[in-house]
C-alpha cells in the first residue's frame, strides 16, 4: 500500500465502532477515501456516523442476516450508490448485490480484508479480519458467543469455533456485534469459579459503564483466557457449554 493520499497526507486505515439500540455495534472501515459500513441495524445511526467523518461507504458488509444488524441497510445503501455484500445463506434478510458464499478477500482501499465463512449463530455468518481487527457479528462475543434460536445449529458454531476460531492468531482485536461482556461474564465465573482473570475483567468492565465510557476490544488471546466457548476443547462439549448458558 502507498502511505500517502492523493493530497499527500498520510494514509490511516481506521475502524470506528458505534454504539446503538443499548447493546449494538455498527462498525465504519476506512482507508483513504474508500470506506465502508458493516452491520447498519440502524439506518439513522448508520448515516449519522458516516456523516461524522466524511466517509461515502461504496459497501454495507453484513456479518449475517438478523434484522438489528440490517435493518437500515437498504437505505444506507441508497444513500450513498453503495452495494450489499454477504453470505447468500442469510441474503433472505438482506438481498445481497453480491454473495460472498467462497470469496476470502476484498479490497478496501489499499488494504485487503479477509473473509471467513463462520455457521453456527445463523448459515450465513462470516468473520471479517481487517488491518488486525476480527469482526465477528454475533458468532463470538466478549466472554460469550451467539445463541442458536434464531435459525441458528449450535453444532455447526461448535465447529466455527473449532476449525475456524481456533487457528486465528491471538493478537486479533476481537470487535464483535453486541456488547454482552457484563451479562456474560457471571456466567463465566459460574463455571469457572477460580477465573481470576474473567472477574477482573468483570469489574473492568462494570467501571467503564459507571463511566460511560466504550470498553476497548480485547484481543482473542484476552478472550482466549476469559471466554470458556473458545476453550471448549469438542463438539459436545461445546453444545453443552451453549446450553447451560441458555439456561442460565
Ligand atoms: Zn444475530
Amino acid at each position: 500500500m502507498t502511505d500517502r493520499d492523493e493530497a499527500g497526507r498520510p494514509r490511516r486505515a481506521a475502524l470506528h465502532r458505534r454504539r446503538f439500540g443499548g447493546s449494538n455495534y455498527v462498525y465504519l472501515l476506512q482507508d483513504g477515501a474508500d470506506a465502508a459500513l458493516v452491520d447498519p441495524g440502524d439506518a439513522a445511526v448508520a448515516l449519522a456516523l458516516a456523516d461524522e467523518l466524511g466517509a461515502s461507504p461504496r459497501w454495507i458488509l453484513h456479518t449475517h442476516g438478523h434484522a438489528d444488524h440490517s435493518g437500515g441497510s437498504r437505505q444506507v445503501a441508497r444513500a450513498f450508490g453503495a452495494r450489499v455484500l454477504g453470505h447468500g445463506a442469510d441474503g433472505g434478510w438482506f438481498a445481497p448485490d453480491e454473495d460472498l458464499a467462497g470469496q476470502a478477500h476484498l479490497a478496501l482501499g489499499a488494504l485487503r480484508l479477509r473473509v471467513r465463512h463462520a455457521p453456527g449463530h445463523t448459515p450465513g455468518s462470516l468473520l471479517l479480519e481487517w488491518e488486525g481487527h476480527l469482526l465477528t457479528g454475533d458468532t463470538l462475543f466478549w466472554a460469550g458467543c451467539g445463541n442458536c434460536r434464531h435459525g441458528g445449529d449450535a453444532a455447526a458454531l461448535a465447529r466455527t469455533f473449532l476449525g475456524v476460531l481456533a487457528p486465528l492468531d491471538g493478537a486479533l482485536l476481537v470487535e464483535p456485534g453486541h456488547d454482552y461482556a457484563e451479562a456474560n461474564l457471571p456466567f463465566v465465573l459460574a463455571e469457572e469459579p477460580g477465573n481470576g482473570a474473567a472477574a477482573a475483567r468483570l469489574a473492568a468492565t462494570q467501571a467503564e459503564r459507571a463511566a460511560g465510557r466504550e470498553p476497548p476490544a480485547p484481543t482473542l488471546a484476552e478472550e482466549r483466557v476469559t471466554n470458556p466457548f473458545l476453550r471448549a476443547g469438542s463438539e459436545a462439549a461445546f453444545v453443552a457449554l451453549r446450553r447451560r448458558r441458555d439456561a442460565w
